[in-house]
């Protein structure tokens, strides 16, 4: 389609099918990670509609380049994906949960956006552009030992909406909360198998893959959703809408 979209994290699991998603509808996708030795090499061998830029997007300095070197490649940005996270929820009990750690995870999760955001808004409403937040179900229910995670994703909703009534009506903004996403590799899904259990639990009958959540974004991205925008889209294979009694 010509177009040219940025997605964060894009170095593995979700941000990864997700660029392979957007390439194989036509899309020229910037994969953005702070690993730039995997990211490079998995740019590379989605082939030529695939361009990598390395940044992390907790640091200003680092989005503002990476978007400039975007906009020098190509002179143009269509769509922003923001997927980059701290992904692992846990965090230490929260008698020995110390500042640092939830600053990084809010960073990452929750600053990363917006900086993003910031800095990519002009490209974007040049081009009635569209942007989705990956946030997470664990934005509404919780295990212990997630504050800082749960905070981020939460926040994460809460600047969806605030962004999409900024920058509209150029710019589509959305999120995407996936549930349970199988995001590993096809090598270690082999070596750790997930039991039926897990898969059972689920009213869809199965946990989720990068593409249950790929295919939502691409759709969001799209004209096909013009009418669209400030919203949350959970994907998680109707999980948190179960009720659970063990008696
Ligand atoms: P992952 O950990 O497999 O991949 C995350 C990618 O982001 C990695 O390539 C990593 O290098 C990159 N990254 C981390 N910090 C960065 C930074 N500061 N700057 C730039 N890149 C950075 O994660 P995943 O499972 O693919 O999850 C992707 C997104 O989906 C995250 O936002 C996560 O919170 C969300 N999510 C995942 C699940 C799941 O079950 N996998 C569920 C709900 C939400």
């Amino acid at each position: 389609n010509g177009k040219v979209a940025l997605v964060t994290g894009a170095g593995r699991g979700i941000g990864l099918g997700i660029s392979a998603w957007l390439i194989a509808e036509g899309w020229q996708v910037v994969l953005a990670d702070i690993d730039r030795k995997r990211g490079a090499k998995v740019a590379k061998a989605l082939g030529s509609s695939a361009w990598f830029v390395g940044m992390d997007v907790a640091q200003e300095s680092q989005v503002a380049m990476g978007v400039a070197e975007v906009l020098g490649q190509f002179g143009r940005l269509d769509a922003l994906v923001c997927n980059a996270a701290v992904s692992d929820p846990r965090n230490p009990p929260l008698a020995e949960l110390k500042l640092s750690h939830w600053n990084q995870v809010l960073g990452v999760n929750l600053t990363g956006p917006l900086l993003l955001a910031k800095h990519c808004s002009a490209y974007l409403q040049a081009h009635r552009g569209a942007m989705v937040n990956i946030a997470s179900t664990r934005a509404h229910q919780s295990e212990p030992n997630s504050e800082a995670y749960a905070a981020s994703k939460g926040g994460l909703l809460g600047l969806t909406h605030a962004l999409a009534i900024s920058l509209g009506p150029d710019v589509r903004v959305n999120a995407v909360s996936p549930g349970w996403i199988d995001s590993r590799s096809p090598g270690e899904r082999r070596q750790a198998p997930l039991s039926a259990q897990s898969h059972a639990q689920h009213p869809a009958g199965r946990v989720g893959t990068v593409e249950d959540v790929a295919a939502l974004v691409a759709w969001l991205l799209s004209d096909r959703a013009g009418f669209v925008t400030g919203q949350e889209f959970i994907v998680d294979g109707g999980m948190t809408r179960k009720m659970i009694y063990l008696d």
